[in-house]
This record gives C-alpha cells, structure tokens and sequence, in this order.
C-alpha cells in the first residue's frame, strides 16, 4: 500500500515535470517576446500607459487643449486630479469705459496629478470632452520620495517644449 502511494506520486511528479519541459520547449523555438533593457530599447509604445500627460492645441504648443472643464478630476476614483482655471485678466481702461469684463481663458492655471494614487485606470482620458489628455510613453520614471510624482501638468507640457519656443523661461 505504502509503494502504491508513492509510485503514484512520482508518476504525478513524471508527469508534471513533462508537462512543464512541453511548454518550454514549445516557447524555446518561437520568437522572444521580451527584450534586454535596457541594452535594447522598446520600439513600439503604443499601448503603453504612462502617467497621463497633456496634449496641446493644435498649431500652439504652449497652450493646452483643455479648456478646465473638471470632468477628468470627477470621473477619477483615486482622487489624483486638481484643475485650477485662470483668473480673468484685470479690464483694459477701454474695456471699463465700454463696460465689458474680460473673459478667463479656458486652459487651466495649473493641472496637478498625484501620481503615487494613480492606477492608470483610464477614465480620465474617456471622459475627457476635449479629447486634451492622454497616457504618456514615459517608461523612465523613478524619483527618491513621493513628491517627485506630483506633477503640475501645465507646467511640464511647456518644460518639454525647446527652449527657443517656451514662453516660460
Ligand atoms: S488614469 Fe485613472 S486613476 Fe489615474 S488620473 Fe486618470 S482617472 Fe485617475
Ligand atoms: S483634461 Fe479634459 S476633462 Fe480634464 S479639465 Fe481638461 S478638458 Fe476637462
């Protein structure tokens, strides 16, 4: 009885041991799927999801898309979005003489993202009306405390325009 039980369990260990040597074997001859980072760099992003970023207008890069709406900040179930709008600008003498109060523009003052609560879920990007934001391809990202992924959003789409052409600096 007791040779029984134990022939049984090499029978069993046999048999997993070939069923794990069949799906190496199967994956040894096909194509890797996976690469040597970073010795070698990842050449299709596409469905990557990154900590989501900006998009600017169309023709004006400083200038982003959004137009401060609060949507994205809402649809958020971690909570990791706060939209700031701009303030009007004060009335030219003109304009007070004419009675007419200036419009804020619609992008926001600040867009600030607290990534460490992110968990890249996406409906921010769905539920954006002005189609202003998406997921970056930043695969780099790393810091040495958890401030280093509070982003103002605003701010880091004109850091990475050149030089030449931001406003900002
Ligand atoms: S991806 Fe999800 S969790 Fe991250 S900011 Fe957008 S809505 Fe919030
Ligand atoms: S990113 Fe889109 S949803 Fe969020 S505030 Fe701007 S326009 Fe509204």
């Amino acid at each position: 009885m007791y040779r029984l039980e134990e022939i049984k369990r090499a029978a069993q260990g046999m048999w997993s041991l070939i069923a794990g040597l069949n799906i190496t074997g199967k994956y040894f001859l096909q194509p890797n799927v996976t690469i040597h980072y970073p010795r070698q760099e990842v050449d299709n992003l596409a469905t990557f999801r990154g900590h989501i970023e900006l998009i600017p207008e169309d023709g004006d890069p400083l200038t982003p898309r959004c137009i401060s709406c609060g949507t994205c900040a809402k649809a958020c179930p971690s909570g990791c979005i706060t939209v700031t709008k701009q303030k009007a600008p004060a009335p030219t003498p003109e304009e007070v003489e004419q009675g007419i109060k200036p419009k804020a523009p619609k992008d926001p003052e600040t867009f600030r993202l607290d990534f460490t609560l992110c968990s890249l879920c996406g409906q921010c990007v769905m539920s954006c009306p002005a189609d202003a934001i998406k997921f970056s391809q930043n695969i780099n990202i790393a810091g040495y405390s958890r401030q280093d992924f509070y982003f103002d959003l605003v701010a880091r789409l004109r850091s990475r325009l050149p030089k030449h052409i931001n406003k900002a600096e």
